[in-house]
């Protein structure tokens, strides 16, 4: 019918040209969102916007997009449309191994229970799996999820699988571990090293030699023995610009925290930045710390990512999730677009992903749509201390390829009394 309409513009006169272009304008986009705060730090973007959504992809981007021409048309007023967020740091591969830990084990979950119903739209599985079991996390979770789910492979060969199959330096083999990368570009981001309570330093260069040899960057989980490897070799000698610390505000034994024992934060955390290293949270379930973050927040040394670290121990604990995390730095003082920058477009480039974590025409339309609450709440660490804060972010709508896939309110649903009776 379209079409035909457009024949007989370009076979006629000029005003039928016109109304057949109308007619094929109506309603040309899938979805509008309508009058929220607009923020995509990758385009320089923080004002009301509406944006418009076409066969999974962004459309439009526009101060007023009539509501006549979406099929579907959402009011976001007083809400923040932000990009999908990225969490570069979770344990996705789920299963019934008993001594499977975080690989294919117990302490693993499946990520769109927990990922979606907070904004997140890519989820980072970092080091569940190695070179020889990849496959298993593949086939069995990330084909079978909605969430865009990437992943480090653990320089282990067999992964996550807790003690002793983390510490056995002979199932760490930098050449296969990037072979395995190299066959599955899409998916593997990046080499993960971690758990090692040795005092060797081959784990960390063994997964460096694999980051360079499939040009990935290696995301390290640091420390674990007495004496502990000095951080400061690890941030200036072992690792690469590009590479990421995660568990940044973390303290346990056996790692050197970045803050001192006066408050400071050591000066070559500083000068590492500088280098290029990358500082990602990774909160987790032992991993950050107020005494920790504080000191070094107020000190300018913010994290380049926001991460959650995702798994069964930290979901019921202080980190909670993704939108929770991001509310701490928020009551820590840092901006908003700043929160939004360092859950979005900094994890994208991190991971070398940079059509994702914005809100570009033509990009995907992974999309979450927060709300900013004004209250007394509380936020707690890992060692159980509460920092209580005014703020908190929420997640109201989650979009995936342009789908709502998370509705907190039903935004997006007509009433119930004007559906058609079945
Ligand atoms: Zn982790």
């Amino acid at each position: 019918m379209r079409f035909s309409t457009f024949i007989i513009c370009f076979g006629t006169a000029a005003g039928f040209c016109l109304v057949g272009l109308g007619l094929a304008q109506a309603q040309q986009f899938d979805l509008v969102l309508k009058g929220g705060r607009l923020i995509d730090p990758r385009n320089r973007i923080d004002s009301v916007m509406d944006i418009a959504i076409s066969g999974g992809k962004i459309a439009r981007v526009a101060q007023d997009i009539p509501a006549g021409q979406g099929k579907q048309v959402v009011d976001v007023a007083r809400l923040i449309v932000s990009p999908g967020l990225i969490d570069i740091h979770v344990h996705v591969f789920y299963g019934v191994e008993p001594d499977g830990a975080y690989s294919s084990g117990p302490n693993g979950l499946p990520p769109d229970g927990f990922t979606l119903r907070s904004g997140v739209t890519t989820a980072v599985d970092v080091g569940s799996s190695g070179w020889k079991n990849f496959r298993e996390l593949k086939e069995r979770v990330i084909d079978n999820s909605r969430t865009r789910i990437l992943a480090f492979l653990n320089i282990v060969g067999s992964g996550m699988k807790g003690d002793p199959v983390e510490q056995n330096l002979a199932d760490m083999d930098a050449k296969l571990t990037a072979m395995r990368v190299k066959q599955f570009p899409q998916i593997l981001v990046g080499v993960k090293v971690a758990h090692y309570r040795g005092p060797e330093w081959d784990p960390v260069d063994r997964a460096v030699e694999a980051g360079r040899l499939a040009n990935v960057p290696v995301m390290v989980d640091f420390g674990g023995v007495i004496p502990e490897l000095p951080l400061k070799d690890l941030l200036l000698v072992h690792l690469r610009p590009g590479d990421i610390l995660t568990h940044t505000y973390g303290h346990t034994t056996g790692r050197i925290p970045i803050v001192d024992e006066q408050g400071n934060v050591r000066p070559y955390v500083f000068e590492a930045r500088k280098r290029g290293i990358i500082f990602d949270v990774g909160h987790g379930g032992g991993s950050f710390l107020f005494r920790q973050a504080i000191p070094a927040m107020k000190q300018g040394f913010a994290p380049d990512s926001v991460s959650t670290d995702l798994h069964r121990g930290s979901m019921n604990a202080g980190m909670k999730d993704m939108t929770n995390v991001m509310s701490k730095f928020l009551n820590m003082g840092m901006p908003l677009e700043d929160v939004i920058l360092r859950s979005t477009w900094n994890p994208a480039q991190e991971i070398k992903r940079t059509e994702l974590g914005h809100l570009s025409v033509g990009a995907t339309a992974d999309i979450a749509v927060l709300r900013l609450r004004e209250g007394n709440f509380g936020f707690v660490d890992v060692g159980g201390g509460k920092m209580p804060g005014n703020k908190k972010i929420e997640c109201e709508l989650t979009l995936r390829e342009g789908r709502v896939v998370w509705d907190l309110n039903g935004i997006s649903r007509p009433d119930w009394d004007k559906m058609p009776a079945k």
